[in-house]
């Protein structure tokens, strides 16, 4: 069975509500390859989050950036998956690292969210990735594998998982990981998979990269065959994440 391209923009904590209607109109213009060759999901702040739904073209999704690890309540400033799944929201991105590095989210806390998160029917990106310090030292697939591991923990049907290889030296530096890089961890994460989920897990699970992707770097990442999309933080706000979704074809 092939994995279908999946190309995510992460839209971070950015945007007035006139900037999110302008990037909404700019992506309903775009001609891009049919849904049956590539699933796109843009994620933008919580509060636009029914804005971009409402104005969105109907081939593309939406997905928060976070939810809270458990069911909502006494929780102030959380969003719980509970919320998002009234609002119609279909995906969430988890574990991203700048929630990992600047709000201490550990190993076991994205894993628990993601299982939570999963088990209310919302589907996930999970995002791992090493520090530039970790690759230095040799450690990437120890670090990776073990934010996958606390993943795979806690979560058995993986069908509504696409995980997310985001080294953190490439996010947002313009520094982003060669073809050969991250093909090198895609493979390595995808027999980890074999290994310790499932053969059909491995086969079937879509591993994209994040981390400085562009308009003009695309191409030579997709042609991969273990990198199965992207997500896209700062390109996906301008007109250019058009090109990138069309690295499907
Ligand atoms: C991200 O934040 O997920 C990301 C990959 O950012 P950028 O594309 O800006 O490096």
């Amino acid at each position: 069975m092939g994995r279908k391209f999946f190309v995510g923009g992460n839209w971070k904590c950015n945007g007035t509500s006139e900037e999110v209607k302008k990037i909404v109109s700019t992506l309903n213009a775009g001609e891009v390859p049919s849904e049956d060759v590539v699933e796109v999901v843009v994620s933008p702040p919580f509060v636009f989050l029914s804005l971009v739904k409402s104005s969105l073209r109907p081939d593309f999704h939406v997905a928060a950036q976070n939810c809270w690890v458990k069911k909502g309540g006494a929780f102030t400033g959380e969003v719980s998956a509970e919320m998002l799944v009234n609002l119609g929201i279909p995906w969430v991105i988890l574990g991203h690292s700048e929630r990992r590095s600047l709000l201490n989210e550990s190993n076991e806390f994205v894993g628990d969210k993601v299982a939570y998160a999963l088990s209310k029917g919302l589907k996930v990106i999970a995002c791992v990735g090493e520090t530039l310090e970790q690759r230095e030292s040799g450690s990437t697939m120890d670090v990776v594998a073990a934010q996958t591991k606390a993943i795979a923990e806690r979560v058995s049907n993986w069908t509504d998982v696409v995980l997310a290889y985001e080294p953190v030296w490439a996010i947002g530096t313009g520094k982003v990981a060669t073809p050969a890089q991250a093909q090198e961890v895609h493979f390595e994460l995808r027999k980890w998979l074999q290994v310790n989920t499932s053969p059909e897990v491995a086969a079937t699970t879509r591993i994209i990269y994040g981390g400085s992707v562009s308009g003009a770097n695309c191409k030579e990442l997709a042609a991969k065959p273990d990198v199965d999309g992207f997500l896209v933080g700062g390109a996906s706000l301008k007109p250019e994440f058009i090109d990138i979704i069309k690295s499907a074809e």
